[in-house]
């Protein structure tokens, strides 16, 4: 059993993008810049921004934090969009989600600019993308293709079970694993919360993909002999020893399955540190489009 181990990959990459932001201000361009939109005080919201924030410091690109109390109006959201859009300085931008109940997401993820939109959530890049012209991937399921290829993890011809279909991790990653290439070429099943004879479907997959949010869901039983599995849960469970009060576990009871796999992702150092990586590398995708445009500042 290999362990695919996040933390390591992920430090790797951002050693590449830092080498690539110094040969960018070698050249006499800005370094790549992030702002990012962060609504109310829901504490995971806070820490996935701070990690953020902190990666981008850590590879050298400039970023921005917009915080804002949880009783901002539509209004006082989508003028900072149009703002961060029309703004030079900002290569690109993310709103953390979720938003307060009161906000009309959609609305907020449509005014984003394309072109700026590095979570790669705006229908036109998610269009791009299952019509096979990317622009930006979705950070997780871009992170997870980064680990499969750098691990050189064979998907040709793999029976590959997703199970989850949220529109930022099991949908597009069911389209990127189904594409022509590598990696790619999969036969994908995509499972949710109706499919039935999930343990059956399981147990036919050579790469198995949980990202329900439910711990430990996926036993040993459910897993074939040398299959590939990727954790995508984080769920917190509570733990008094720990100093939290809380310990953070996958979806997969990964010390029964780990043994049976020929790949397993730890959580936490799997999958999470890749997303953020992923920003990253959106958001130099991002510097070096507006830098190769014709009048481009
Ligand atoms: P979600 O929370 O929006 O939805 C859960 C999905 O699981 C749904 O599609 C649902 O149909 C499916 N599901 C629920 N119960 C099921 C069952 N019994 N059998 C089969 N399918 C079932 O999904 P999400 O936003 O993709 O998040 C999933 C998990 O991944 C969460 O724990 C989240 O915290 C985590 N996550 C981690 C990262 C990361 O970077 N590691 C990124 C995004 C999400």
């Amino acid at each position: 059993m290999t362990l695919l181990d996040g933390k390591t990959l992920s430090q790797t990459i951002k050693n590449e993008i830092a080498a690539e932001v110094a040969k960018r201000t070698a050249a006499g361009q800005r370094p790549p810049h992030l702002a990012a939109v962060l609504i109310g005080d829901d504490p995971a919201s806070q820490a996935y921004v701070r990690n953020k924030v902190r990666s981008c410091e850590q590879v050298g690109f400039q970023s921005t934090l917009i915080r804002r109390g949880a009783d901002i109006s539509q209004k006082e959201l989508m003028d900072i969009v149009i703002e961060l859009n029309a703004n030079p300085d900002i290569h690109g931008f993310i709103v953390q989600l979720p938003l307060p109940a009161h906000l009309n997401e959609n609305e907020v993820l449509l005014a984003i600019s394309p072109e700026k939109d590095v979570d790669g959530f705006h229908p036109m890049n998610v269009g791009l993308m299952a019509l096979g012209m990317p622009r930006y991937l979705p950070a997780t399921p871009y992170g997870i293709l980064q680990m499969l290829e750098r691990y050189e993890i064979p998907t040709e011809g793999k029976n590959c079970l997703i199970i989850g279909r949220s529109n930022i991790v099991g949908t597009p990653l069911s389209l990127l694993l189904s594409r022509k290439g590598y990696p790619g070429n999969c036969t994908v099943t995509l499972a949710h919360s109706r499919t039935q004879n999930l343990p059956e479907l399981a147990r036919q997959a050579d790469i198995l993909i949980a990202a329900i949010g439910q711990p430990k869901k996926i036993t040993a039983d459910m897993v074939k002999e040398g299959a590939v599995v990727i954790d995508v849960g984080i769920n917190r469970v509570e733990d008094p020893s720990a100093q939290r009060g809380y310990r953070l576990v996958g979806d997969v009871d990964f010390e029964n399955v780990a043994p049976k796999c020929s790949y397993i992702t730890p959580v936490p150092g799997g999958v999470g540190p890749m997303t953020v990586t992923s920003l990253l590398l959106n958001t130099l995708q991002a510097a070096q489009n507006t830098t190769t445009r014709p009048n481009a500042t």
